[in-house]
C-alpha cells in the first residue's frame, strides 16, 4: 500500500483527506469523530483510510495493557482501581495509536471479547478470564470497517454493539460470556467506515438508519465527472504505477520523516483543539439552523460544531469562521435529512450570502457593535480604489537607501 504522503490529492478526494485528518486530531485529543466514506469502488476511499495508519501519532499507555489504559485515567478491569504509585511501579510505554479493522464476517467474540481459552486451559493455573476483542483494544484509536452496509445487514448483534460504542463520547461496551460476570468498559474509539451504496445491500441509512446517524460525518465520493480526475484515477490505479512503487520500495524504504511531519502536526492541532471555542454567534447560527429546518438529530448539530472547529484547525486558522460551518453542513446532514431538505438548507445559505445571513441575525438581535466578528473588516478598500504604487512594490521602495 502506498504511504499516506505519496497518495495524490485531487478535487474528488480532498474532502476525505480532510475528514481523516480531523478525526485523527479529535481522537488524539480524546473525543471520537465517526466518519463514513461512501462511494464507488476505485475512488480510493479505503486506500486513504487504511494508509492513514502510517501517520498516526504515538500514545502513552500503562505498560503491557491490552486495553490501552491512559496512565492518568486508567479504565480497564486490571488497572482502574490502582493508585498512581502502583501504576508508576508498572511503568508506561509509547505505542502507535491503534488502528484495527473489523471485517464484515467478524464474530461477536472477536469484536467485543471472549473467554481466554489459553488461560482457562492452562494446566498449572486454570483461570477464567476475559480476552478483550477488537473494540476494547482499539481504545484511544481508530476502528475501521469496510463494507459497513453488509455488516449491518448480516450481523445485527455487531451492529447493536457499534450502536452502544458510538452512542456517547466516550462510548460503552459490555463484554458478556456465559459463566463469567459481564465486564462493562469505556471505549473512546473513532469508527471509520466505507461502503458502496450502489452495491448490495444498498445504502446504510436504508439498512440501519440508527447506525447511519451515529456517523458524525459522511463523505460521498461521487462519480467523477471531470476527464482530468478520471485520467488521474486510471494512472493511480494502474498496475504499472503500483508495481513501480513496490519495486522502488525495495530500494527506498518508507520515509518516516515525512510521516513524522504529519504526526507532529496532529499533536499540535490536538493541543489547540482543547483550547478552541466555538464563537457564540456561530453557535447561535447552528441552533437556528436546527429549529428553522426542523432537524431531528441533535447529533447532527453536535457534529457540526465539532467538525467546524476541527476544520478551522486543519486550515491553520486560530478562529472558527462561518465558512467552516457552511462547508461542514453537507457532511453532517446528507445522511440525516432527505435530499429536498438539504437543498433547501444550502439554497437558504446561498441566498443569504453566508456572511450576510449571520450578520442579519445579529442586527435583528441588536447586538452591540463591538461584539461583531472581526472576520469581515469594514475598512477594506477594493482593488480598483488602490493606486498603482500601493499595489506594486517596486525595487525602489523595497530598497530605498540604495538610491
Ligand atoms: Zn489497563
Amino acid at each position: 500500500m502506498l504511504p499516506f504522503y505519496a497518495l495524490e490529492r485531487y478535487e474528488g478526494n480532498e474532502a476525505l483527506f480532510n475528514l481523516v485528518m480531523m478525526s485523527i486530531v479529535s481522537t488524539y485529543a480524546g473525543e471520537p469523530l465517526h466518519v463514513h466514506a461512501e462511494g464507488l469502488r476505485g475512488t480510493g476511499k479505503t486506500t486513504i483510510m487504511r494508509s492513514a495508519r502510517g501517520i498516526l501519532p504515538f500514545i502513552e499507555r500503562i505498560k503491557g495493557c491490552i486495553y490501552n489504559c491512559d496512565p492518568y485515567d486508567p479504565h480497564c478491569p486490571n488497572h482502574r482501581y490502582l493508585s498512581q504509585e502502583e501504576i508508576e511501579a508498572i511503568g508506561t510505554e509509547s505505542i502507535p495509536m491503534p488502528f484495527l479493522e473489523i471485517s464484515h464476517s467478524a464474530k461477536v467474540g472477536t469484536v467485543a471479547g471472549s473467554i481466554d481459552l489459553a488461560r482457562l486451559t492452562d494446566p498449572n493455573h486454570p483461570e477464567a478470564h476475559m480476552l478483550p476483542g477488537l473494540i476494547p483494544q482499539a481504545h484511544r484509536g481508530i476502528l475501521f470497517i469496510d463494507e459497513i452496509n453488509r455488516l449491518a445487514d448480516t450481523s445485527p448483534e455487531i451492529t447493536d454493539i457499534l450502536l452502544d460504542v458510538m452512542g456517547n463520547k466516550p462510548g460503552h461496551l459490555q463484554i458478556e460470556e456465559a459463566g463469567l460476570p459481564a465486564v462493562e468498559i469505556t471505549v473512546n474509539v473513532s469508527v471509520w467506515a466505507a461502503s458502496n451504496p450502489d452495491e448490495d445491500p444498498g445504502p446504510l441509512e436504508e439498512i440501519r438508519r440508527q447506525l447511519s446517524d451515529r456517523f458524525d460525518m459522511v463523505c460521498y465520493m461521487g462519480r467523477p465527472h471531470s476527464v482530468d480526475i478520471l485520467a488521474h484515477m486510471l494512472a493511480e490505479n494502474s498496475y504499472q504505477k503500483k508495481s513501480r512503487f513496490y519495486r522502488q520500495r525495495k530500494v527506498v524504504p518508507i520515509d518516516e520523516s515525512k510521516n513524522d511531519v504529519y504526526r507532529q502536526q496532529i499533536v499540535r492541532w490536538a493541543e489547540q483543539y482543547a483550547k478552541t471555542e466555538m464563537p457564540e454567534y456561530l453557535r447561535n447560527f447552528i441552533a437556528r439552523l436546527y429549529i428553522k429546518h426542523n432537524l431531528e438529530s441533535i447529533r447532527a448539530i453536535e457534529a457540526l460544531q465539532q467538525g467546524a472547529i476541527l476544520r478551522s484547525l486543519i486550515k491553520n486558522r486560530d478562529k472558527v469562521q462561518i465558512s467552516d460551518v457552511t462547508e461542514t453542513i453537507p457532511l453532517v446532514l446528507r445522511h440525516r435529512v432527505d435530499g429536498d431538505t438539504l437543498v433547501r438548507i444550502i439554497n437558504d445559505l446561498d441566498t443569504r450570502g453566508g456572511k450576510e445571513g449571520i450578520l442579519s441575525f445579529k442586527s435583528r438581535k441588536e447586538k452591540k457593535k463591538e461584539e461583531e466578528p472581526e472576520y469581515f473588516p469594514h475598512d477594506a478598500r477594493s482593488l480598483k480604489d488602490l493606486s498603482r504604487s500601493e499595489l506594486i512594490s517596486t525595487e525602489k521602495n523595497l530598497t530605498p537607501t540604495d538610491y
